[in-house]
């Protein structure tokens, strides 16, 4: 019967690493063990480019691959190491290298791939990803900012939308500092989102507006001119922060922060009249305490029964009706759509924001009054912050599975390749 020698053998075809082929393979103590080479035998001087294939010496090394039958598989590489016969050559000799194993590589290139693949298309920890690859967390993680570099360069991304918001990734914490002095530590970062895409650009530690300031400056002047909308929470910092960097942008203000501004004034003036009524703090017995999360829910949104009790708390306290009629209006301001509607709108919540003599409205329509740019800019937009929270929680998750992070550089270039990398299936390790 006719057989073709000059095909690859099975073991080879059963192994499936590009550019080699296997020698033996055995069965060791500890293990199978294959012995493999490159197939090639002819390699070009990375000095001179002159081809050669005069060995010198063919080292062994033990490498780590992705696991086949099992994962009790070792493979050992026998390496040629070429003369170069140029004689101009300063280099003497070199070591052939290969895609699937590049200059001193201890991994082949198809198993970083699938770390990193594993690390980018699920919410794993690094120490679980580690384990199951028999590799260490560091060779992971390392693996793991590489692909952090090329993903997280923010400069070389048209943004046209700039989402700012911030987000807890852990509680305070104090800690001792070198001189001995106790300083509080802010688990606050600062997320910078892409609001066309919904992905995170980056993540600063802070909550401040310099950090924004800081970030916001750090960005060269061409990618700042090109933002066009930046969406934010009410935060005045932030707010300042932008404006003097981005000169161009129309600042949009989230309405789910302004419905909550509004929510905050109808509790206070609930607790102010329950002191003033009763003189104590709410009680169970109180229908206005029992069901205060009727006040501060959408009407639409109740059933028949909680309406009903809505209208009870309402008409026994005039003040409390009074409230939540200026907290409808505000939502009815939000949703108008164009700017006469909005002005029309605006001046109801005016007229009777002024009949009240309640200082809690009057503090939010001075609130309001001085982000009504801000507004007009979301009235006609309607650009929410809405993506980046979802983000959020996705970040959120990720450090609850890897139990926490210490390092922000860990957390920020996880965060970055588990979301950017997720939706689309990038070959970042071929050479090719
Ligand atoms: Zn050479």
């Amino acid at each position: 019967m006719f057989k073709d020698t000059g095909t690859i053998d099975d073991a080879s075809i059963l192994l499936n690493l590009t550019d080699y082929r296997v020698i033996t393979v055995t069965q060791e103590p500890d293990g199978r063990q294959a012995l493999v080479e490159p197939i090639e035998t002819e390699a070009a001087c990375p000095t001179c480019g002159a081809l050669t294939s005069r060995i010198q010496a063919r080292p062994e090394h033990r490498i780590k691959d992705l696991p086949i039958g099992g994962s009790d598989l070792q493979v050992v590489v026998r390496k040629r190491r070429l003369a170069c016969q140029e004689v101009a050559c300063p280099r003497r000799s070199f070591v052939q290298t290969t895609e699937q194993l590049p200059f001193r590589a201890r991994l082949t290139t198809r198993l970083s791939q699938k770390l990193v693949d594993e690390m980018s298309c699920e919410l794993r920890a690094v120490s679980r990803v580690a384990s199951a690859h028999q590799v260490s967390w560091p060779t992971v993680m390392a693996r793991v900012n590489m692909v952090g570099e090329l993903v997280g360069n923010v400069d070389r991304m048209f943004i046209r939308g700039l989402g700012i918001d911030e987000h807890r990734f852990r509680k305070v914490r104090y800690a001792r500092g070198r001189t001995g002095k106790v300083i509080r530590i802010e688990p606050w970062s600062i997320v910078f989102t892409d609001l066309d895409t919904g992905k995170i650009l980056d993540i600063v530690d802070g909550r401040r507006g310099a950090a924004v300031k800081t970030w916001l400056k750090s960005r060269p002047r061409y990618w700042r001119q090109r933002v066009q909308y930046v969406a934010i929470d009410m935060s005045a910092e932030f707010r300042k922060a932008v404006r003097e960097n981005l000169p161009k942008a129309k600042i949009s203000v989230d309405h789910f922060h302004v419905i909550q501004r509004a929510n905050l004034m109808i509790t206070q003036v609930r607790r102010r009249r329950s002191h003033e009524v009763l003189q104590r703090r709410g009680r169970v017995a109180d229908p206005a305490y029992k069901y205060r999360k009727l006040l501060t829910c959408n009407l639409e949104n109740l059933s028949i029964r909680q309406v009903e009790r809505l209208k009870l708390i309402l008409e026994s306290d005039p003040e409390l009706g009074v409230i939540y009629g200026i907290k409808e209006h505000v939502r009815e301001l939000l949703k108008t759509r164009d700017i006469h509607d909005f002005q029309s709108r605006w001046a109801v919540l005016e007229k009777s924001v002024k009949a009240t003599k309640m200082v809690e409205a009057k503090s939010l329509f001075r609130t309001l009054t001085a982000w009504r740019r801000e507004l007009l800019v979301f009235i006609r937009t309607r650009l929410t912050n809405a993506r980046s929270e979802a983000a959020n929680l996705t970040a959120k998750n990720l450090k609850r599975i890897g139990r926490g992070y210490r390092n922000h550089d860990h957390y920020r270039v996880r965060i970055l390749t588990l979301l950017c990398l997720s939706s689309r299936n990038c070959n970042l390790f071929s050479h090719r």
